[in-house]
């Protein structure tokens, strides 16, 4: 057997990343394409159909070589049927049967899921999951997402939409949520969230916070900025990411008393700023979360980065052609 390559696609709201995975779980080649221009699921798989051509190419593979094609994508998905119900960044997306699309033009096996529950299943076999029996995982960026991984599994519940921990309400009298609710976790700390207390901070700083803004191109604040300027010691900077480790503490806490996990892994790109919300998070927990469930639980930072929504889409199909069932919860059909 010539190496057999299995392409990863991980489709964002403004990126479409694809990448080709080797069985020991590399990515050998990746790229990274703009998802404004695609009107239809036909545009779409015309440009990752040309995008893994390419990176077939590059690693000298023949077309042959490719097992198979995985997609994530940001929204409910029915994973069992390839079934993409919507998504908020492309309007005209709405009950796509995406499996089947991609399974006609490529010939061979695909699979479709959700993108955070891709993300925690890559986590679980190839990051900081590993080794774990009842494993959650949180994606912290634009959103809050998450995805549970119990016994190797996905846990997607009867319709595909398990593991939202972002819509868990923190605080019934909280900012308005996207979803249409209020004080859901995701209202507090999303990136909306953190430029609103970022912005404050501004309006009160005396110190790092200021200087930086006022140095970056149109005096933009971003996360990033945030957590700069709270390691450069100032203290409003770093108050926002105490108020923003203390609410996700809570929520970690009801996931805590509610699912028993063993292992929480902690993802996406304002984890990064994990050293200077960690100690809230921690308090937060140790004073909601049940005694025993907490002591038994490790949280931990994901360590896959960038390409954990490619490495989790090959994951699921590896996991798919081993026989295991795609959904854990419905239709036992034996
Ligand atoms: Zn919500």
């Amino acid at each position: 057997m010539t190496g057999r390559w299995t392409a990863g696609v991980d489709l964002g709201g403004t990126n479409i990343k694809v990448g080709l995975v080797g069985p020991a779980g590399q990515v050998a080649h990746a790229s990274e394409l703009p998802a404004s221009g695609l009107r239809t699921p036909k545009d779409f798989v015309d440009v990752i159909d040309a995008s893994i051509a390419r990176s077939l190419a590059a690693v000298r593979a023949p077309e042959r070589a490719l097992t198979g094609v995985a997609v994530g994508v940001p929204g409910p998905v029915d994973a069992e049927r390839g079934l993409v119900h919507t998504l908020v960044n492309l309007p005209g997306w709405r009950e796509v049967p995406l499996k089947r699309l991609l399974e006609s033009r490529f010939k061979r096996p695909c699979a479709v899921d959700n993108d955070a529950n891709l993300i925690a299943l890559a986590e679980w076999k190839l990051g900081a999951g590993r080794g774990s029996r009842f494993m959650a995982g949180l994606t912290l960026g634009t959103g809050v997402g998450g995805g549970f991984v119990f016994n190797g599994l996905l846990y997607r519940g009867v319709g595909g939409s398990a593991g939202e921990v972002g819509h868990t309400v923190i605080d019934p009298d909280g900012p308005a949520c996207g979803c249409g609710a209020r004080g859901c976790l995701e209202a507090h700390i999303g990136t909306a969230a953190i430029l609103r207390m970022g912005r404050g901070a501004l309006t009160r700083s005396r110190g790092a916070l200021r200087r930086l803004v006022a140095a970056e191109a149109q005096g933009r604040l971003t996360p990033k900025l945030l957590s700069q300027a709270a390691r450069s010691g100032d203290a409003e900077a770093r108050k926002v990411w105490q108020v923003f480790g203390r609410y996700l503490g809570l929520g970690l806490a009801n996931l805590i008393n509610v699912l028993n996990p063993d292992r929480i892994v902690i993802g996406g790109g304002v984890s990064g700023a994990w050293p200077l919300f960690a100690p809230a998070m921690r308090a937060a927990i140790d004073s909601q979360a049940l005694e025993a469930p907490a002591r038994e639980v490790r949280i931990t930072q994901a360590t896959l980065g960038n390409h954990a929504g490619i490495l989790g889409a090959a994951v699921l199909l590896w996991s798919n052609s081993q026989g295991q069932r795609v959904a854990t919860t419905r239709r036992d059909s034996a």
